[in-house]
């Protein structure tokens, strides 16, 4: 941990004298809030927390951590699943928070270039008054940033139908870790003019740039939309159904999956309709386009889909108010799991047809180490969240079992073509398991294009890759 000089007063003077007083935070509650992000049981402090509002005060910031050798954590919202906001080797926090404008819409191009720290939920609505949809859906729509969605390729229920966070970007400004400022992409829909640097940075978690603002696709907003609710009374039956909805071509735009154990915990938050509570599993489906008639038809063809596995009650809400209800008991979930118990979130992904093997290894590498498992997610992209709960363990075996059965389980994930993180990242929390599913030669790319970018190695240090 001693790789990077302390923040001398020097270097904060020089950040005042760039951000003003109300720029730079160094007191203790700030740094304790800026040193967690919603990671289960990690915490690392900045030595202070920079909050400009212009990409030239981020370009003047990082210029000035070049010469001095300090670090630098990009920072969103501080949603992240990954530690990936965190600053494990102290230095600054560097919060996009005040850059938030929306600096223009163009109807005619359907597009939107939005700074880095705009919230998404707020850049959802405000596309949304003008009849137009900005698909990806992160849950945790209402708190974080577009720049955090970029960094971490965010998905969500509606990435089923409409793709990941990179299908929706077509060009950024970023800072490069030596305080360059950088143009990627443009407003047009084809560009394959050199190496396509908008796509490296869409994903790569605040390790090689600083995103300042996005160009941003829309599309129009689809006029109608039904929700499915399909309890089932087994497990293998919910699962085996994803993979044959696609097929018969319903084509959801969502489609989650909730186990037994789920349903039962989130109870404790929101009302579960009578038909679902005794569900094995519950498929949450939403349907979307223009034509209602043609949803419904699809809805039908959705539940002959499932009575080729078993008769199933499907509940289907066409009212805005009701599908609200339904969606409550999925989005409810990781809140009902964190009150519970302390826990450890696994983002498995894996072919859509391993699915209903996933749930059950995930329980055997549980139940084998005194710990329970609780799986639910966007079984439309292969990709549950697989929460190990803690219960009464103490702290030592906590770790050890935890640990142990994540570790198997994700050997299991890679061997039958999964990965061991479908949206959260690798950033921190998951980085010893990055080469079970990049062999070494890739690894050495991705490093060499980390020192390309960052030959100092002070942006974001300490993520993706054990060593760095
Ligand atoms: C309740 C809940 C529900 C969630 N649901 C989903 C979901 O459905 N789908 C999903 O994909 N994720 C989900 N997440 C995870 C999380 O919200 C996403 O990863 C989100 O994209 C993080 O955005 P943020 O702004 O909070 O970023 P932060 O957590 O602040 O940072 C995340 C990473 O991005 C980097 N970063 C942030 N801003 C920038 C920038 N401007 N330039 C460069 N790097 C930057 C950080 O360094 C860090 O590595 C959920 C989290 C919670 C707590």
């Amino acid at each position: 941990m001693t790789r990077f000089p302390p923040l001398s007063s020097e270097t904060l003077a020089g950040l005042r004298h760039l951000l003003g007083e109300t720029g730079v935070l160094t007191d203790s509650v700030s740094l304790g809030a800026y040193g967690v992000d919603e990671t289960e049981e990690v915490d690392f402090r900045p030595a202070a927390v920079a909050l400009p509002e212009t990409t030239e005060q981020v370009a003047a910031v990082l210029q000035l951590a070049a010469q001095t050798g300090i670090p630098v954590t990009p920072r969103g919202g501080g949603t992240g699943l990954s530690g990936g906001a965190l600053p494990v080797f102290g230095g600054l926090s560097l919060s996009l928070e005040r850059l938030n404008r929306i600096r223009f819409l163009d109807q005619t191009n359907l597009m939107i270039e939005v700074e880095a720290g705009l919230i998404t939920g707020d850049l959802k609505r405000a596309v949304e008054e003008k009849g137009l949809f900005y698909p990806p859906d992160p849950a945790s729509h209402d708190s974080c940033q577009i720049g955090g969605n970029i960094a971490e390729d965010a998905a969500g229920p509606r990435s089923c139908k409409y793709g990941t966070t990179r299908n929706w970007v077509l060009g950024l400004e970023a800072v490069l870790p030596d305080g360059t400022v950088i143009r990627t992409g443009g407003a047009t829909r084809k560009n394959v003019a050199g190496y396509n640097l908008t796509q490296l940075l869409v994903g790569s978690e605040g390790t090689l740039a600083v995103v300042t603002a996005a160009l941003l696709k829309l599309i129009n907003l689809p006029r109608f939309r039904l929700t499915l609710a399909a309890p089932f009374s087994t497990l293998q039956g919910a699962a085996q159904a994803v993979s044959r909805l696609f097929v018969a071509g319903v084509d959801p735009a969502s489609c989650e999956l909730m186990e037994a154990r789920a349903l039962d915990l989130v109870s404790s938050l929101t009302a579960i309709p009578e038909q679902l509570v005794d569900a094995a599993a519950l498929l949450l489906l939403e349907l979307d386009g223009d034509d209602d008639q043609a949803l419904l038809e699809r809805a039908a063809r959705a539940s002959e889909v499932f009575d080729t596995l078993e008769e199933v009650e499907v509940i289907v809400a066409q009212e805005a108010g009701d599908q609200r209800r339904l969606w409550e008991i999925r989005e409810k979930i990781a809140i009902a799991v964190r009150e519970y118990s302390v826990y450890k979130e696994a983002d498995t992904v894996v072919p859509r047809s391993e699915l209903a093997n996933l749930v059950e290894k995930a329980r055997q590498v549980a139940s084998d180490r005194q710990l329970e498992a609780v799986c639910y997610g966007h079984a439309g992209d292969g990709n549950l969240h697989v929460n190990l709960l803690r219960g009464d363990l103490d702290e030592a075996t906590w770790k050890e079992n935890r640990d142990a059965a994540e570790a198997e389980l994700f050997d299991w994930v890679a061997g039958v073509g999964g990965s061991v993180t479908g949206e959260h990242g690798i950033g921190w929390s998951q980085r010893r398991y990055l080469p079970l599913v990049a062999q070494p030669a890739a690894m050495k790319v991705m490093r060499g294009l980390k020192a390309a970018f960052d030959p100092r190695g002070i942006l974001n240090p300490g993520k993706i890759f054990t060593d760095r």
